[in-house]
């Protein structure tokens, strides 16, 4: 078998994480949230944990090539010798070059770079319709997912309420910040022919099925 090395790009809202658990699942890859495995590099102590702690209590961002060293720690593990799914990272084209230079010294290569993509106006409705009970935080969608009596909770009457990160106005920030930053690695991807685009406006089973097809042609390819 083919290694998988992926890395997984998106928009807020798309759903990435749920098609991240499906691959998880399904290619038995490991998932590396950057954010994670930072908090679990800390928390176990390991060198370049230790290197990071300062950093990550005082607030600051952690230089790419400690991040870099964090994340090819795990990827230089037994489970991810068949491929992984990395996620948050990279975020910048120096970052992609970076990776792309330690799994070179490996011997090793990204296989894909999957980009589960949706337009502005559907990550934000799907994103403003959620409702959060005030009491117990027992979540609706006031679309996908609405309560019986409109702003009260099924479960136990309390107030429905809409998290200040769920407010439209909040949600075009976070996408105009993700557009900025991302743009130039997605071209830069493209132009390295590894890129793969999905439609994150499908159902969840559609877009599930459509990177599996992808995945099992690539694993294929990389076989001949
Ligand atoms: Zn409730």
């Amino acid at each position: 078998m083919a290694e998988l090395n992926l890395i997984l790009m998106g928009p807020p809202g798309a759903g990435k994480g749920t098609q991240a658990e499906r691959l998880v699942i399904d290619f038995d890859l490991p998932y590396y949230a950057t954010g994670d495995i930072l908090r679990a590099a800390i928390s176990e102590g390991t060198e370049l944990g230790k290197r990071a702690q300062p950093i990550v209590e005082a607030g600051d961002l952690v230089p790419d090539e400690l991040m870099i060293g964090v994340i090819m720690e795990r990827i230089d593990t037994p489970e991810a010798e068949d491929g992984f799914i990395l996620d948050g990272f990279p975020r910048t084209i120096p970052q992609a070059e970076a990776l792309d230079e330690a799994l070179d010294r490996r011997g090793r290569a990204l296989t894909a770079a999957l980009l589960i993509n949706a337009p502005g106006e559907e990550v934000i409705r799907r994103l403003s319709g959620r409702r959060i009970c005030a009491k117990s935080g027992h979540v609706y969608h006031v679309e996908f997912d609405p309560p019986k009596n409109d702003e009260v909770c099924d479960q136990d009457g309390s107030r429905l309420i809409q998290r200040d990160d769920d407010k439209p106005e909040t949600i075009e920030k976070r996408l105009a910040v993700y557009r900025e930053q991302t743009t130039p690695l997605i071209d830069w991807y493209d132009e390295r022919g590894l890129l793969r685009r999905f439609d994150g406006t499908r159902t969840p089973e559609e877009v599930h099925s459509h990177i599996r097809a992808t995945l099992a042609t690539l694993a294929l390819e990389a076989e001949l």
